[in-house]
């Protein structure tokens, strides 16, 4: 995985750029929670199931089909999920964690296709390096993974949301004006 702040930065990007009047910020961190989400499997590791598995780590939890019916489960019981944008979101602020992992150097693909393949999968290009898991975060790797993700994630997301920002305000101000 990128490290779990990184997942949340893309959606809070989106909504960012997208403006509050758009995606309410109580939507937008509901967004940065399930783009954090999938890497609960790594409980998996203690529980003896095995990375490769359906459930391991990057499995099943990491697939597009996934976000989409976890997005579900939550527009059925939340009002503010209970509409197509809001729906569309957090479905693919949740996705986005798999794409994210698939662009990562390391470890084993997530299984963005399951259930309708149990492969893992990594993006033709993998620049983001992969974060070290558990006490390994805190080293020379982890330093680097954090740099890698400064400059291919991060940069983008602020790049977006400053630059939806600025739309806005220049449709306002044509309103205006
Ligand atoms: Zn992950």
């Amino acid at each position: 995985m990128p490290t779990i702040m990184t997942h949340a930065v893309v959606p809070l990007a989106f909504a960012a750029a997208a403006g509050r009047g758009t995606i309410s910020p109580k939507l937008a961190a509901a967004g940065a929670v399930l783009a954090m989400l999938p890497d609960a499997d790594v409980i998996g590791f203690r529980l003896g199931i095995d990375y490769a598995d359906t459930w391991g780590h990057r499995g099943a939890t990491h697939a597009l089909a996934f976000s989409l019916l976890v997005a579900g489960v939550i527009a059925a019981i939340w009002r503010e999920a209970r509409s197509i944008g809001a729906y569309a979101f957090l479905a693919v602020a949740m996705a986005s964690h798999g794409l994210l992992d698939a662009l990562t150097n390391g470890g084993l693909g997530p299984a963005l296709f399951w259930p309708f393949s149990d492969a893992r999968v990594f993006a033709p290009v993998t620049p983001i390096r992969v974060s070290p898991i558990g006490a390994g975060f805190f080293s020379a790797r982890g330093a680097a993974t954090m740099a890698s993700e400064a400059v291919l994630v991060w940069l983008p997301c602020f790049a977006l949301a400053v630059a939806g920002w600025l739309i806005r305000n220049r449709s306002r101000s044509a309103l205006i004006g």
